[in-house]
């Protein structure tokens, strides 16, 4: 690592390009991963436990550290010392915050407006020389931002195990809402860390890339690449987490996102699956033992929660799951089994709510259900079968819905974002200082965006350009992030020659046409989150009614010509959009000798 010196904001994290390892971290309120881009794979790596899924639980238990699935379970033992759910109070006032998921743990007070804990964190001291007794240490009061910087100095710890290099840099993900307090937070805890944060992006957007990541692969594997990975896919990311559900709408056009709705609900949840099944044995319990409720103590009632989480996860696999607790309550064990009919039932109020926050973002991007091409479930609860088969029967008919119990060779859930964040870890890591500055810049303040996509129009010049229709082709997404750049293949003219490169801003437009009505008019698409397509017929029954992208082209920017392409041979374009907006291009015949740069 280089000890380049930086501005005060992220001085002990400033590394140069070529002294960088860098990992991608999804940083949940419940769980946490790390991912590592090898030269062909992405991979999401386990800690020192074997956990791929980390829960973000820091305990302290004689001045010893334990993080992740160790430390969760001693929510049931150690829990005033256990620090949870801290990572959604970052950045947040301490009347701001919602402590409910911290009941179970250490909970937050207020140190001078902002969120602390208060815990033992050190190690007692023997009451006298020759005695074993020892006295507990002081309390310490730790800022939530140093929770989070110790939390993630664990993560990197077990990514640079794994890698045997240190790890310097990372991408993190974060929800879409969060606000630029939150970000700021999140760079400051990481800073701390010694961990060099490239950018943060948006958790939709990470699982959006992981998926589309994955797409490109298979079809260029399967020799259909090229047409079909340009095609426009409206996408339902579904991000089901312990504490948040996030629904967002984006369009996929060559392997970019944008974003056309996004809503967040933090009730219809994980943890509200956990509570019916909490409440279900909790209620046989009393049944059987005289009226003991096991969730009127702490300690009893932490027990119901992790073994109500392991019956849900096995729910998630099999038809019938057990419950079993020792000593659950009056030193009583407990054991009982549930079957997923019977769960299903019992949280059909959560489910519902899944629905409905599905149908709202839809709703919100201004599209009709069935505009939508994937259903992409993500995060934990994306495992459960019954949310996989609710999408199904909303959207299921033309849209394919994309989880385990779907589609068996679908990703991982719970693997989507550290995935994504790592494949954006990889394309940012050669970034210079400025750029990074740049764009680390752009992700805790004001987003540097391309407003319009910039795209390309070829012709074969042999035909004229006039007489075509034209074909706009984007390449960098409205809204993308700078710098940036991406790179397509264009199927060459059939009989070779000479072709016209028109480069042009672009904007889109999802809409939907009945026929035998004429074409619904296109208007310039501004991808605004509220957006309201009230222009359009979305309530026509017609089956025969097509879903139709278009584009507009906005304004030329630069024309070139790629000269004496061979038949049949295809072109690969390649626009690069600086952190400064500058723009350039380049064009080539694959595997041929026409080429041509420039910039505008
Ligand atoms: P949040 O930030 O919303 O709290 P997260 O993004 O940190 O959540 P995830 O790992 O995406 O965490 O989701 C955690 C939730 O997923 C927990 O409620 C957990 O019980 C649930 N979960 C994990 N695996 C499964 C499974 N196999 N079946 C059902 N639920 C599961
Ligand atoms: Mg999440």
């Amino acid at each position: 690592m280089s000890a380049e010196e930086a501005s005060p904001l992220r001085s002990a994290s400033r590394v140069a390009p070529e002294d960088r390892l860098a990992i991608g971290i999804s940083f949940g309120n419940s769980n946490s991963s790390i991912a590592y881009t090898f030269d062909d794979r992405v991979e999401v790596i386990a800690n020192e436990d074997g956990d791929r899924q980390i829960p973000t639980v820091l305990s302290y238990v004689d001045g010893e550290e334990y993080y992740g699935q160790q430390a969760k379970n001693f929510l049931v033992r150690n829990p005033k010392n256990t620090v949870a759910y801290f990572k959604d109070l970052l950045g947040r006032d301490f009347a701001a915050i919602d402590p409910t998921y911290c009941h179970a743990s250490a909970h937050p007070q207020e140190a001078n407006g902002a969120v602390a804990f208060t815990i033992i964190d050190k190690a007692g001291e023997p009451v006298s020389g020759d005695s074993d007794e020892t006295k507990p240490a002081d309390p310490s009061t730790v800022p939530v931002h140093d929770i989070a910087t110790r939390y993630l100095r664990r993560l990197v710890g077990s990514a640079s195990d794994y890698l045997g290099r240190k790890v310097t840099s990372a991408v993190i993900s974060v929800p879409s809402n969060f606000v630029d307090a939150q970000r700021q937070a999140i760079v400051k805890a990481a800073d701390a860390a010694n961990l060099e944060i490239l950018q943060l992006i948006s958790d939709p957007a990470a699982i959006a890339a992981a998926y589309t990541a994955r797409i490109d692969a298979e079809a260029n594997s399967s020799d259909t690449a090229g047409a079909d990975q340009q095609k426009d896919k409206v996408l339902l990311v579904l991000d089901l987490g312990g504490t948040r559900s996030d629904a967002t709408v984006l369009i996929s056009s060559a392997g970019m996102a944008t974003v056309l709705a996004a809503v967040h609900d933090y009730e219809f949840v994980g943890a509200a699956l956990d509570k019916v099944l909490i409440d279900h044995f909790a209620k046989e319990f009393a049944k059987k033992n005289k009226g003991v409720d096991p969730r009127e103590n702490a300690r009893s009632l932490a027990k119901l929660r992790l073994e109500a989480e392991a019956t849900k996860k096995a729910l998630s696999l099999g038809t019938n799951a057990s419950f079993s607790v020792e000593s659950l309550a009056d030193g009583i064990d407990f054991t009982s089994t549930i079957n997923r009919v019977r769960y299903e039932t019992l949280a059909r109020p959560v489910f519902e709510g899944i629905n409905r926050l599905a149908a709202e973002a839809v709703k919100k991007a201004g599209l009709d259900p069935l505009e939508i091409d994937v259903v992409l479930l993500s995060g934990g609860s994306a495992h459960t079968p019954r949310i996989a088969v609710n999408m199904s029967t909303l959207f299921g008919e033309h849209a394919s819905v994309v989880a385990p119990s779907t589609v068996p060779s679908a990703t991982n859930p719970s693997e989507l974002q550290a995935r994504g964040a790592a494949l954006q870890a990889n394309l940012v890591r050669d970034f210079d200082a400025e750029e990074i500055e740049q764009s680390a810049h752009s992700a805790v303040s004001t987003v540097q965006h391309t407003s319009l996509a910039v795209g390309v129009i070829a012709t074969p010049l042999s035909v004229g350009a006039d007489g075509e229709t034209e074909v706009f082709t984007p390449i960098i997404l409205a809204e993308s992030a700078v710098p940036v750049r991406r790179a397509i293949l264009l199927a060459g003219p059939k009989e070779g020659g000479d072709v016209l490169l028109r480069f042009a801003e672009g904007s889109t437009h999802v809409h939907t046409i009945a026929p035998p009505k004429k074409e619904a008019k296109t208007e310039a698409d501004d991808n605004s989150d509220d957006e309201d397509d009230s222009d359009f017929d979305s309530d026509d029954d017609d089956e025969e009614e097509q879903r139709k992208k278009g584009w507009k082209v906005q304004g030329l920017l630069a024309e070139a010509a790629l000269r004496g392409v061979k038949a049949g041979a295809k072109i690969e374009v390649a626009i690069s959009i600086r952190a400064d907006m500058a723009v350039s291009f380049t064009a080539r015949e694959v595997g041929g000798k026409a080429a041509v740069r420039g910039s505008f």
